[in-house]
């Protein structure tokens, strides 16, 4: 409530009290409420009326109730004799525990999305009623719901029509689908076949399965070779999923719009398995993927389940195993070890790149690199001291004979998907050709990324007056925060830079452009990267914000930017990786062009 009090323009604050704007809020919920009876109790005589087959719309209430979107779809239904409902009018229905979408309402994190399966399973059941799902083209999202809504029809052996909805197709192009499925419809209820259930079962773990080869995806081959090591110091056998161009290229044959890095993950299980000969019914992918969170990250652990089933040929055999960001029930000491992969292999890749573009002698850093990476992976899953390994490691990148002075190029930083930052196999080695370019490249290591969502979580929860959980909160910052400076300060003498931290003004940067702090998906995340690089190097040249093929946010981020570039002068290049051979790094050689044109001008 105080949300919506301070969302309100200044004016309005002053005749309205926080008390008022509640009893308001009360009385439209119970307006509300009671209009979605109604709904139902119109359903209700409705289907009484409406002879043997209706058809239920399901989808988003924006697509189906606009009748541009919609392009007068239901009226085409009616004009053939069907009665048409949408998902709302629905009563509630029951979901058992083999209900066949009952994994897919469990695991689900969307509202509309939980509102179409819940009535997917009410149309399932309902003799004479049949979905028509009307989807507006390239929602991500509903790639998902989609693929779950197919299973639960098939489930229940009922016919279905799925219209896709762009901004070409004329009302007339759907009109002979429309013809043919109310055929079908009425041919299946004339069958009057009983309603056979089958329970598909996409079983995903939130506990790690002991004496299971775990594997751990390869979005960070630094850090994520060294989440192994974390494993394995455990007492678990882990293995890196193998990743390359090759994998992405490859897994376009399982994708059907959704996230790309989830087509990826499991096409390098199945080439994993495939060339260390493992047996998938000893592998266990673990996702970290359990967050609340405004993208499809929660829905991979289930959906990278029910392609490895799709994939078939054993590979159906391959466990999941999911854990929420924090990975809580994990033993403490794992997780301080994953934690410190993050950090070190995020620390290895910044070394290098405050390097490698100004070494004497080509590919020594890389060498020194690889080798510390080595001597990291014994570290962990020895159980050595850290930071004394970390220091040996550092002495050996300060031994690196630099040709120039480190910091002298123009600095271009990479900020965008988790899974194509720092993946050299997706992002089609765009350090090494920004480096080629003339650049030096600022990254920013998933440990930043943690801490900068973790203040921002504190600052929502004091506005939201949960000072409990502030306070839980800010120890867990300071506790992380303290682990890093150790280590920063051990590389201070190569990185010349102050530990980064995040003040209030960084945040306030979000309501310049509508988004609020309780906003915690990618866009809110870019935005934030964005001004808090400014922050510490505000000498940066270029953004460059880099995406998969079939990522919501990053459209939006990408609409956004346009007016931020304005406001702080810098340009901001989007790229989207589409699992294609095209160069979309060369992209960027012009740019690089001329900003080193205009510094030396
Ligand atoms: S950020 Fe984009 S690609 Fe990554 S999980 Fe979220 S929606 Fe998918």
């Amino acid at each position: 409530m105080q949300q919506i009090y301070e969302s309100l323009p200044r004016e309005l604050r002053f005749i309205q009290t926080p008390g008022e704007i509640q009893e308001a809020y009360n009385q439209s919920w119970g307006w509300f409420t009671s209009r979605k009876e109604l709904l139902v109790e119109i359903f209700q005589q409705q289907r009484k009326l409406a002879g043997e087959v209706a058809v239920v719309f399901l989808g988003r209430p924006y697509v189906i109730m606009d009748p541009v979107l919609n392009k007068n779809i239901p009226q085409r239904f009616n004009e053939l004799g069907i009665h048409t409902f949408f998902q709302d009018m629905l009563p509630p229905t029951e979901i058992g525990a083999d209900s066949p979408g009952s994994d897919f309402i469990d695991w689900n994190h969307w509202k509309y999305g939980g509102q179409i399966l819940a009535a997917a399973e009410y149309v399932g059941k309902s003799p004479g009623l049949y979905p028509v799902y009307l989807s507006a083209f390239k929602c991500s999202p509903d790639a998902f719901v989609l693929n779950y809504f197919k299973e639960i029809m098939d489930a229940y052996r009922k016919p279905y029509l799925i219209l896709q909805i762009d901004e070409h197709g004329s009302a007339v192009g759907y009109e002979t689908r429309i013809e043919s499925v109310v055929e079908t419809f009425r041919n299946h209820f004339r069958q009057n076949s009983p309603v056979p259930r089958q329970r598909a079962r996409h079983h995903v773990s939130r506990l790690p399965f002991r004496g299971e080869t775990i594997l751990v995806p390869n979005y960070d081959p630094l850090s994520c070779s060294l989440i192994c090591a974390a494993f394995e110091h455990g007492g678990f056998r882990a293995r890196l999923i193998e990743e390359t161009p090759i994998t992405v290229v490859s897994s376009l044959r399982l994708n059907d719009g959704q996230c790309l890095p989830l087509s990826c993950i499991v096409q390098g299980i199945v080439e994993t398995i495939g060339k260390y000969r493992l047996k998938p019914e000893n592998t266990a992918l673990y996702l970290n993927a359990i967050v609340q969170n405004a993208c499809n990250l929660p829905q991979y652990p289930l959906m990278a389940k029910k392609l490895l089933e799709q994939r078939g040929d054993g590979f159906e055999k391959v466990k999941v195993f999911a854990s929420e960001f924090e990975m809580k029930g994990l033993a403490l000491e794992l997780i301080h070890d994953v934690y410190c992969s993050y950090l070190l292999g995020g620390l290895l890749r910044k070394i290098g790149c405050r390097l490698r573009p100004y070494e004497s002698n080509s590919g020594q850093t890389e060498r020194v690199i690889e080798g510390a990476r080595l001597r990291l992976s014994r570290c962990i899953a020895t159980g050595e001291p850290k930071e004394a390994v970390f220091r040996e490691i550092v002495a050996g990148f300060s031994r690196i004979p630099l040709a120039d002075r480190p910091g002298t190029r123009p600095k271009v930083a990479i900020i965008g998907d988790l899974y194509v930052r720092d993946n050299e196999a997706f992002n089609q080695g765009l350090i090494a050709d920004l480096e080629k370019y003339g650049a030096e490249v600022v990254i920013v290591p998933f440990t930043y990324v943690i801490r900068l969502i973790l203040d921002r979580d504190i600052r929502s929860l004091w506005e939201d007056g949960r000072y409990i959980s502030v306070m839980g909160n800010k120890l867990l910052a300071e506790v992380l925060e303290t682990a890093e400076r150790r280590f920063y300060q051990v590389s201070r003498d190569i990185l010349h830079e102050d530990f980064p931290t995040f003040d209030d003004a960084i945040f306030d940067c979000l309501k310049k452009y509508h988004v609020s702090l309780s906003h915690g998906g990618e866009t809110a995340q870019n935005i934030l990267k964005i001004f808090s690089l400014l922050r510490h190097y505000p000498d940066i040249a270029l953004f460059i914000h880099v995406n998969p093929l079939f990522c919501c946010p990053a459209l939006v981020s990408e609409a956004l930017f346009k007016t931020i570039e304005k406001d702080i002068g810098i340009p901001i290049v989007s790229l989207m990786y589409d699992g294609t051979t095209g160069r979309q790094n060369e992209t960027l050689a012009p740019y690089l062009h001329y900003i080193t044109r205009a510094r030396t001008e």
